[in-house]
């Protein structure tokens, strides 16, 4: 099916419009703002603290536990409170594409716990959790290797696109989803899902896209951190 022009009139490369903020939870360790397009995702951080039960604590690492929910109201079907399957599968994903970013030998004993609520979606919700983890994390001012950058491609009709929003996600017969993560200093992927059907030459292709979009977020992202912190959170990171 030929896709010639996108539903929002973006370029097929264009990402939606996106902000970033960090530090928006005072009660938190660290705290971020994430929005891109209609997609907004916030990331609280506690932590790290000692790990209770104790006898779950590990004396040679901490661990990092996340916890990904939407809220009722943040998709047009109110969705039941509570956790699900998708849920509990992007809490994993996202643990995973966060842990390459840290060094947690340098806590032991103790738990990292990163809330991410979703509190309005229009698809690449788990992309936006990422990129705000990311932040509230260092926002927390735990040491990180790289902040992790995240966004979805994917395959529209007969196109390759950048950051798919639910219409293009529902776009006829259904297309293909890609979420990405990427710490962006060493082009490192720390995730990488495939939702649909691709061609090997349009997966690499999708992937260069995802490169260029996660650079984009990366600027944004690091851009927040400076506001706040001025020149040095740049330095740190
Ligand atoms: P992601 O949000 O990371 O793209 P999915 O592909 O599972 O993850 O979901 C795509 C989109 O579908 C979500 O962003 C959201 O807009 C919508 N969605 C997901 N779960 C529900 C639900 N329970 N009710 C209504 N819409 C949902």
């Amino acid at each position: 099916m030929v896709y010639s022009k996108r539903v929002d009139s973006r370029k097929f490369d264009q990402p939606r419009e996106i902000e970033a903020r960090v530090g928006i939870i005072k009660r938190a360790d660290g705290s971020a703002y994430f929005k891109i397009g209609k997609t907004i995702a916030i990331a609280a951080v506690y932590g790290p603290r000692e790990l209770y039960p104790a006898f779950k604590q590990n004396p040679e690492t901490g661990i990092l536990r996340c916890n990904y929910d939407m809220m009722s109201f943040s998709v047009t079907e109110r969705k039941k409170p509570g956790p699900t399957r998708r849920s509990v599968e992007i809490s994993l994903v996202t643990e995973n594409a966060l842990l390459p970013a840290l060094d947690l030998s340098l806590f032991p004993n103790t738990v990292i716990d990163v809330f991410i609520q979703i509190i309005q979606a229009d698809a690449g919700t788990r992309c936006a959790g990422i990129s705000a983890a990311a932040m509230a994390l260092a926002d927390a001012g735990i040491p990180m290797k790289d902040l992790v950058s995240s966004i979805s491609v994917g395959k529209v009709g007969d196109k390759i696109v950048l950051d798919l929003n639910k219409e293009e996600e529902d776009y006829e017969e259904g297309s293909t989803d890609i979420p990405v993560a990427i710490m962006p200093r060493n082009g490192e992927i720390s995730l990488l899902q495939l939702d649909g059907d691709v061609e090997k030459e349009e997966l690499l292709q999708a992937l260069k896209l995802a490169k260029k979009g996660c650079d984009e977020i990366y600027k944004i992202q690091r851009q927040a951190l400076k506001e706040r912190y001025g020149g040095s959170a740049q330095d740190e990171l």
